[in-house]
């Protein structure tokens, strides 16, 4: 990605930028933010930067460096895992002293072809003590020419002794309404998703760009729409035909009560995987129920458009902001913060769904 169209971190940016220009750069940074907060985006324009030929400003995105780098073929810009992910796409839930001896320490002493050498380490945090441990003597000692760029989701994975051989740069939240603006103008994203998804990311740039992409976030968001419009009208039978949506299915299960053999591992991980797949979609449907309330509230008492989310649901909000009281409504709330708890603390989720939708129906 150019820099031009990188949102947010201008601080990270405006100081990465003096380093290079006052040729003071450090030999390790950590890059720490949540997932999707363009670390690893703005790792590779940072590694634009310093191997920039171009004349002016850096990155020029024209030079050989800036070209190879954006299509992930510069031989001096090593990615220290992409080969790992390559070969398991799935990827191995730890990176092991073996990871770092092999792709970092094992090709350190090799010159780069260039000025300089850069590691790009993505998911530090999956390192453990050993791995970090055979780390620290890279960083201890680094040739001239390395720069190692730890890329971590939580600043707490990282040993002590890392901590403080890196320069640390944190990624704040974006305001929403920039994101909502880049959704439209550089992502071509109809206005009314790119609102909700500026809103619901909470300022995680890389978040709002894949719901806004989604087909099953616009699909769950719709879900969420037409069951408000009808709660009231459910009758018993109705609540609890919409909450067996949500059982698991337990096919392996029943496989081995019928043969009296134990499933197969194929079935159980079959089966494990179609759960991780309805935990997901109820939390986002959950989530975008707890925005959508959050909506109503907030027009109940200001009755101002600007400030809803769903903003190609107007009618709705404004006709259960009408109906309900204020206290129903922060009723609804709670009962949904309740539902949501309970699913985090892995409680069947069809039950918790029958329950808070009886609850949404109460007046
Ligand atoms: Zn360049």
């Amino acid at each position: 990605m150019q820099l031009k169209d990188y949102l947010g971190q201008e601080k990270i940016i405006a100081s990465l930028k003096q380093a290079v220009d006052n040729n003071e750069l450090s030999h390790a940074y950590l890059f720490v933010g949540p997932e999707g907060s363009g670390k690893r985006t703005l790792a590779d324009i940072f590694a634009k930067m310093v191997l920039c030929k171009g004349e002016g400003e850096k990155p020029c995105e024209l030079c050989n460096a800036c070209l190879t780098v954006d299509a992930g073929s510069n031989f001096d810009v090593i990615d220290v895992v992409a080969e790992k992910l390559r070969l398991n796409p799935k990827g191995s839930k730890t990176i092991s002293v073996d990871d770092i001896r092999e792709r970092v320490t094992a090709s350190v002493s090799i010159k780069p072809n260039g000025d300089k050498k850069i590691y790009i380490l993505d998911g530090a945090e999956k390192m453990d003590a050993k791995a970090q441990n055979a780390l620290l003597k890279t960083l201890e000692e680094p040739p001239e020419y390395v720069i190692i760029i730890l890329i971590s989701s939580s600043k707490e994975a990282m040993l002590q002794t890392i901590m403080s051989r890196v320069l640390c740069y944190e990624f704040k939240p974006v305001e929403t309404a920039r994101i909502e603006n880049y959704l439209v103008n550089k992502k071509q994203i109809p206005s009314h998703i790119a609102r909700m998804s500026a809103r619901f990311s909470q300022g995680v740039v890389g978040e709002a760009i894949l719901f806004a992409l989604s087909d099953e976030f616009e699909e769950e968001r719709k879900k969420v729409v037409e069951l408000v419009s009808k709660i009231d009208r459910m009758t018993a039978e109705d609540i609890l035909s919409y909450a067996s949506v949500y059982k698991a299915s337990s096919t392996a299960k029943k496989e081995e009560k019928d043969d009296g053999e134990k499933p197969k591992r194929g079935a159980k991980t079959a089966e494990k995987a179609e759960r991780r797949e309805l935990r997901s979609r109820t939390d986002d449907f959950l989530d975008l129920l707890e925005l959508f309330f959050r909506d109503i509230f907030v027009y109940k008492g200001s009755e101002n458009d600007e400030l809803i989310s769903f903003s190609d649901d107007l009618m709705i909000v404004r006709e259960v902001a009408e109906e309900k009281s204020a206290e129903a409504i922060a009723h609804i709330l709670d009962a949904i913060r309740e539902a949501k708890a309970r699913i985090k603390a892995n409680l069947p989720m069809d039950g918790v769904m029958e329950m808070l939708l009886l609850k949404m129906r109460e007046r």
